[in-house]
């Protein structure tokens, strides 16, 4: 039996990825890595819609969230937290972690968050410095209205906002200049279609004047550090050389396709995956403004969430993800984010009916699929 990976995060890396990625590793401080180096710079901000420096820092996507948190602000600073799902939490422990005094926006998991209620939190709270927030809340599916926050942020000079773009950034629209987003944070595993271990960041000029003033200590994750090496086709510390090699093609794959015909693509398989569910007798768990990175569906009464995520890995050797926390068990997450093609969702969808029916659940095999065909043909 093959393994397949539908989880949103690690994602598969395509093969001519993984073959760049094989070669001897070159040392960091060569010619032939600066050159390397420099195109990758161009890819990401290219990728970023921005163009300001993106800096690539070797962690997993939560070193760059913690790299924004104490690098832009310091202890007693107000922001906001906008929480919707299990990433939103994390900026609230982050924040909290730093002596940030966090004011919450809480809304229900499978609910985008309400720019109404956002506004009015600033309005009330002029103290607010920042907005953190996801663009894609990869525990529900559920995308947030980032445009219109960024209305609300960039006419103020004294508050930023800062998104976690982690299955956002290379799955749909979210221009950083244009939309005047403070801070992007993206990592290497998601839509990027790398193995873990990749965190990128990226900040504009008036991010780069929080930094400024922020007094928070810090090190390893110093972005201004970050920032002067950058400049010089360098990295203060060993970076991740293989990873960014990796990294050089993929950018030129995404580059070949072109950016907006990689969001179309997503978006296209987003949609067929949302019909072939709908069509099969489910529900989705977003409620509305589904994000096109992954597909989170509601277990249907009666079937054990657990062992219906079971049934797909060990029938079919299919990973996907479950839910966490309240929702765990009651949910399972699709993801269709980075190296995935129409044929990859006949497999996942084929197999989600046949894990239905396996365990006694009433569903009509070809439903999905059939639908799935139409949408794709
Ligand atoms: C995956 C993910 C993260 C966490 O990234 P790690 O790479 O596991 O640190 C953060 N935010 C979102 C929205 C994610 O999808």
């Amino acid at each position: 039996m093959k393994s397949y990976l539908f989880a949103p995060g690690p994602t598969p890396v395509p093969e001519r990825v993984l073959l760049r990625m094989a070669a001897p590793i070159m040392h960091h401080r060569e010619k032939v890595f600066e050159e390397v180096f420099e195109e990758v710079r161009e890819g990401l901000k290219y990728l970023f819609q921005t163009e300001q420096e993106v800096l690539m820092l070797t962690s997993s996507g939560t070193g760059a969230m913690e790299g924004a948190v104490t690098n832009l602000f310091s202890k007693g600073d107000e922001v906001l937290v906008v929480r919707a799902g299990k990433f939103g939490q994390r900026w609230g422990e982050l924040a909290e972690a730093y002596g940030l005094v966090p004011t919450f926006a809480d809304f229900s998991w499978g609910e985008p968050a309400d720019v109404a209620a956002i506004s009015e939190i600033l309005e009330k709270r002029p103290g607010i410095r920042g907005i953190l927030i996801q663009a894609s809340e990869t525990s529900t599916g559920v995308m947030h209205p980032i445009r219109e926050i960024a209305a609300l942020t960039s006419k103020r000079e004294d508050v930023i906002l800062v998104v976690d773009g982690i299955t956002a950034v290379g799955v749909f629209e979210m221009p950083m200049d244009a939309w005047g987003i403070d801070v992007v944070v993206t990592g290497s595993q998601k839509a990027l279609m790398l193995p873990p271990g990749l965190a990128f960041i990226s900040l504009s000029e008036k991010a780069w004047r929080f930094a400024e003033r922020s007094t928070t200590p810090r090190y390893y994750f110093d972005l201004k550090k970050h920032l002067v090496s950058a400049r010089k086709n360098q990295t203060p510390y060993t970076p991740a050389i293989s990873l960014i090699i990796g990294l050089h093609e993929v950018l030129a794959m995404i580059k070949d396709e072109g950016l907006e015909e990689v969001f179309r693509r997503h978006h296209r398989l987003a949609d067929a995956t949302r019909s072939a569910v709908k069509a099969m007798g489910l529900e989705l768990f977003a409620k509305s403004s589904p994000s096109d990175a992954l597909t989170a569906v509601v277990v249907p009464d009666g079937i054990d969430g657990l062992a219906l995520k079971k049934a797909f890995l060990e029938r079919y050797g299919i990973t996907v993800a479950g839910g966490q926390d309240h929702v765990k068990g009651k949910i399972i997450r699709i993801a269709h984010l980075g190296y995935f093609d129409p044929m990859d969702m006949f497999q996942v969808i084929g197999a989600f009916e046949m894990a239905l029916h396996s365990m006694g659940y009433a569903i009509e095999l070809g439903s999905g699929l059939k639908v799935l065909a139409e949408k794709l043909a």
